[in-house]
């Protein structure tokens, strides 16, 4: 019987996290396999940490949790998630119901024909016009720029075999732009569509700077194209201000010497200096990265899991003093784990 993981991020999920559960429940119990939920609080500011807590303890064989010690973000509860799931497949999934747990059978079944990945893509029906409409283009404009293939509607909601899991938590980069990292790991993929489901209950967390700011690191992470551009752009920039010079020369020998183009002297100023201004920010941008890299921080530090769980006096209300292996410890990082 092979033993399914389900990784589920959960960020401020109090209004539906009991309600997923109880689906999810019912749909992997229906079907012939053994299973596990990992479920990562990623460090949230509500009852979710003590939502799981109650349900680690109604289920205690197939629950795993662990709670951060603030928010890490969605990627770093996701590795969490990866590197606590002990199945031969692992299915991450949103604790927001909008991930459709009745498509885990089609994705088992594929898995069992041998393909590494299984990808449920979302269509884009019922989402608002003009957001659709700018992904759409996003991605068209962003795949000849990276070097792994990015897909609209793709998400994190996907099967992933053992090896592929491996294969992910073995990469070490602080900076995980997920999408690029699943694609960059291969596998045999395969992907089907479904209906994008509404949010049961709680809120986005993404804003519309947020999707920017990703969008940026969807072009950053992979490679360092923009660098190369930068280069042709500097390149280019040259050649025609040598041209305009020939051509200035030329005319001031044929016609004499007059002063004109304040203004266009003014937009070439104010022109390049912008050009300027973005090549060093989009250098800046990837020295960060390299300083981010190179201090070699955990992803995540933990404060609770279902195994480091106190059960003193105190265990159950909100105070936490997470203890590994008998000693008293504030928090145990990602390395540990
Ligand atoms: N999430 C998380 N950490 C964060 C933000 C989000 O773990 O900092 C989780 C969240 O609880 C949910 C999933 O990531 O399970 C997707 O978040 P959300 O539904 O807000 O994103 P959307 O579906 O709108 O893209
Ligand atoms: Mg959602």
């Amino acid at each position: 019987m092979i033993k399914l993981s389900v990784v589920v991020p959960c960020y401020n999920e109090e209004a539906v996290i009991d309600r997923f559960d109880a689906r999810i429940r019912e749909v992997l119990g229906a079907l012939p396999i053994e299973y596990e939920l990992c479920y990562v609080d990623d460090g949230s500011k509500d009852g979710t940490f003590l939502r799981l807590r109650a349900i680690a303890d109604e289920h205690e064989k197939q629950t795993r949790y662990v709670s951060f010690s603030r928010n890490f973000g969605k990627e770093a509860a996701m590795l969490a998630g990866l590197r606590e799931a002990s199945g031969d497949a692992v299915v991450i999934m949103d604790a927001d119901l909008q991930h459709p747990p009745e498509l885990i059978e089609r994705m088992l079944e594929l898995f069992e024909r041998g393909h590494g990945q299984v990808i449920a893509r979302r269509t884009r029906e019922g989402d608002k016009k003009v957001r659709s409409a700018l992904s759409r283009l996003y991605y068209r404009g962003v795949n000849k720029w990276v070097d792994v293939e990015l897909t609209d509607g793709v998400g994190d909601f996907r099967l992933l075999s053992r090896a592929a899991v491996d294969a992910l938590i073995s990469l070490p980069e602080y900076n995980r732009f997920s999408k690029g990292l699943f694609s960059w790991i291969g596998f045999d993929t395969v992907t089907f569509d479904y209906q994008n489901a509404a949010r049961e209950a709680g809120e986005t967390k993404w804003k519309f700077s947020s999707l920017l700011n990703y969008g940026m690191d969807g072009l950053i992470s992979f490679n360092n194209r923009p660098l190369r551009l930068a280069i042709w752009l500097g390149l280019t920039l040259s050649g025609l201000a040598g041209l305009y010079a020939i051509w200035i020369a030329v005319a001031a020998l044929t016609q004499g010497v007059s002063a004109p183009g304040y203004v266009t002297l003014v937009a070439i100023i104010v022109g390049l200096g912008g050009v300027q201004m973005m090549m060093l920010g989009l250098i800046g941008e990837y020295i960060g990265r390299i300083y981010y890299e190179t201090k070699r921080r955990p992803h995540f530090l933990v404060k609770e899991t279902d195994r480091s769980r106190t059960r003193h006096p105190f265990a159950g209300s909100d105070y936490a003093v997470g203890r590994m292996d008998g000693r008293a410890r504030v928090v145990a990082t990602d390395r540990e784990m």
